[in-house]
């Protein structure tokens, strides 16, 4: 075997050019006995072409021994590319994703070809790195696996990179995350990828029940093959303890699907006691568009992962998840309508003294024509991605009823409620500036409060956002303090102004000792961290007074005033109606 690709010498190191060398020539006895040997020309002309497209190219045999090995010099063999044959390729991967490798062999066998899929390779001294594996079967030489190994692929999510490191599959929101992104791209590229939910009955009460080893075996065989079957290797997620998410090319069957994870539990000695049933949807189906198509299967696929027992069962699977795609999808098009129709009124709530019973500032709440509260349609927006386009038009709206009374001497300053979903979206500083430019001195009247942080899991990036907001003038107020099980870390790491504890601790601390003590600690907590306390939904007189007592200076509830769409009447100078300050309560 003569060296292939002799002309392509370049900088040694450089993978895209490095010196290439095939290692030691596959003995005569790898290749089967009878088996049309190619011209050793022909054989270099499939190499560099190979090697247009990959690092490192390796024949093994159906077990993984690797037979011929050629490549540039690379981190993976650490410059020795010629010790590889006769070693086992599982060897060079990562422990996390061994069982995964075999289950792309197992692929491999049976379709003839499997596309790149990423795969974590270990170097000889222990370092590890992502590459994408890729391999096909040729007719002729059955007793072997072409494998392509291209290394340092491109960038990818935190999400993938951290479940790619422990060789595990994505969790609920990691798998959503990338959902929408790989729906987008599918319909891009126009592959026919499908997306599956898989339901195993049952999979945790019987992995809790088998002995450590075995309970192993099963989550790792069922974490790698369905890593193995998803796109890219990586397109896979646990949503719950037996409810999965796939990412799939259309080769891939749920009847084989359902057999294989089946047997992966039967060979751990493990018996379900509940059924195995996945459901698949096309994702190329291009009735609906790509952008609210990929919200409406990241609804679906929340609603799957977060439903109670009982509400997605295996007789009933396939019937629950289009009942909740067709629901979603009708969903969406009311809320698209509502935003382009700007279909919601404001109406405001006013914070006030309780010392002095005197106006501090409002808050602008929205209101939908026909429910009560709207908070079913906020979080509806959240959980589809809309929330971002409808927290910059309500900004744009309370801007627009601040300009019209501009002129009013005491023009009060307006609280908006923003989730910490469309803080933390890429785009938000450039366009919030965008909508808030065209007022002026007026944005600075607005106070931004953080609504929804339990479910931030990168604090320090939204922090920088608030840093930013905050360089820029705008006071923040972090909303709804002690509900949820992450406010401690959320108030630990995002620098505000205001924190306004949540009226939940309000209302209950007159009665609940418990409540109570949160109530005090929390005030404490915040004090300690220099953050001006508000207490909402105070509905009596009792609740004032508590605040009161432990030096809580601002309220907000019915007792000091409803929300009101009557914003004039805040807006007017009242030192001119004979009343000194604002005020709009007597203790
Ligand atoms: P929130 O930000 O905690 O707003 C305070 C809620 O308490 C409002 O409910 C308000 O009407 C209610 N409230 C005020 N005083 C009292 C009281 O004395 N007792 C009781 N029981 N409740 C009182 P609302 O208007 O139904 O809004 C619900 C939630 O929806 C808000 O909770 C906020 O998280 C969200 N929301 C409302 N408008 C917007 C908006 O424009 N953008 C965003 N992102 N979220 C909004
Ligand atoms: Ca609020
Ligand atoms: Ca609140």
């Amino acid at each position: 075997m003569s060296t292939v690709a002799k002309g392509m010498r370049g900088r040694p190191g450089d993978p895209a050019t490095a010196v290439l060398e095939p290692t030691a020539a596959p003995s005569a006895g790898a290749l089967p006995a009878g088996q049309p040997r190619p011209s050793s020309r022909e054989r270099d002309r499939f190499v560099g072409f190979a090697f247009a497209a990959a690092d490192l190219l390796i024949e093994t045999d159906t077990r993984g021994r690797i037979l011929f090995s050629a490549g540039a010099r690379c981190r993976l063999t650490a410059g020795d590319v010629s010790g590889l044959a006769g070693g086992s390729l599982l060897d060079l991967v990562a422990p996390s994703d061994r069982k995964y490798v075999q289950v792309l062999f197992d692929r491999i066998g049976e379709k003839t070809r499997i596309k790149p899929a990423r795969v974590t390779f270990q170097a000889i001294d222990g370092q590890r790195f992502p590459a994408l594996l890729g391999g096909c079967r040729l007719e002729s030489c059955p007793g072997s696996l072409f494998l392509s190994i291209l290394l340092a692929s491109g960038p990818r999510g935190t999400h993938e990179a951290a479940a790619a490191a422990t060789g595990q599959l994505l969790d609920g929101p990691g798998f959503t995350g990338v959902l929408e992104d790989r729906i987008l791209r599918a319909r891009e590229k126009g592959l026919e990828h499908g997306l599956m939910m898989l339901l195993v009955e049952g999979l945790q009460s019987m992995t809790e029940a088998l002995p450590d080893g075995a309970a192993a075996e099963v989550r790792q065989g069922i974490d790698a093959y369905l890593r193995g079957i998803s796109a890219d290797g990586d397109s896979a997620g646990r949503l719950a303890p037996d409810r999965f998410g796939i990412v799939h090319a259309s080769d891939i069957d749920g009847e084989e699907v359902e057999k294989h994870i089946a047997r992966i539990i039967h060979d751990a000695g493990g018996e379900l006691p509940g059924g195995i049933r996945s459901w698949s949807l096309d994702l190329s189906d291009d009735s609906l568009d790509a952008g609210d198509a990929a919200r409406a299967l990241v609804y679906t696929v929340q609603a799957f992962a977060s439903a109670q027992d009982g509400e997605f069962t295996i007789s009933n699977l396939e019937d629950g998840a289009m009942r909740m795609m067709s629901d979603a999808v009708e969903r969406i098009g009311r809320l698209r309508a509502t935003i382009e129709k700007r279909d919601f009124t404001v109406v405001y709530q006013p914070i006030v003294s309780i010392e002095t019973g005197e106006v501090h500032h409002l808050e602008a709440l929205t209101r939908i024509e026909g429910a009560h509260s709207p908070l079913d349609f906020i979080t509806f927006a959240e959980d589809v991605g809309l929330i971002h386009d409808f927290d910059l038009l309500l900004t744009q709206s309370v801007l627009d009823t601040l300009r019209l009374y501009h002129r009013e001497p005491k023009l009060p300053d307006v609280a908006i409620n923003l989730s910490a979903k469309t803080l933390m979206s890429p785009l938000f500083l450039q366009q919030f500036q965008r909508v808030t430019e065209p007022y002026g001195d007026l944005a600075s009247k607005l106070l931004i409060e953080v609504t929804e942080t339990v479910v931030v899991t990168d604090i320090a990036q939204l922090n920088a956002v608030l840093q930013t907001l905050r360089g820029a003038g705008y006071r923040i107020c972090l909303d709804d303090v002690g509900a949820g099980a992450t406010s401690f870390q959320s108030l630990y790491g995002l620098q505000a102004d205001y924190a306004k504890i949540d009226g939940t601790f309000v209302r209950g601390a007159a009665a609940n000792p418990r409540d109570m003590a949160m109530l005090r600690s929390m005030v404490d907590v915040c004090r300690q961290l220099g953050l001006d306390l508000v207490g909402e939904q105070v509905e009596e007189e009792e609740q004032a007074a508590l605040l009161a007592r432990l030096g809580v200076p601002l309220a907000q509830g019915y007792l000091f005033g409803r929300p009101s769409r009557d914003f004039a009447y805040f807006a007017k100078d009242w030192s001119k109606a004979g009343k000194g300050g604002r005020t709009v309560w007597k203790r």
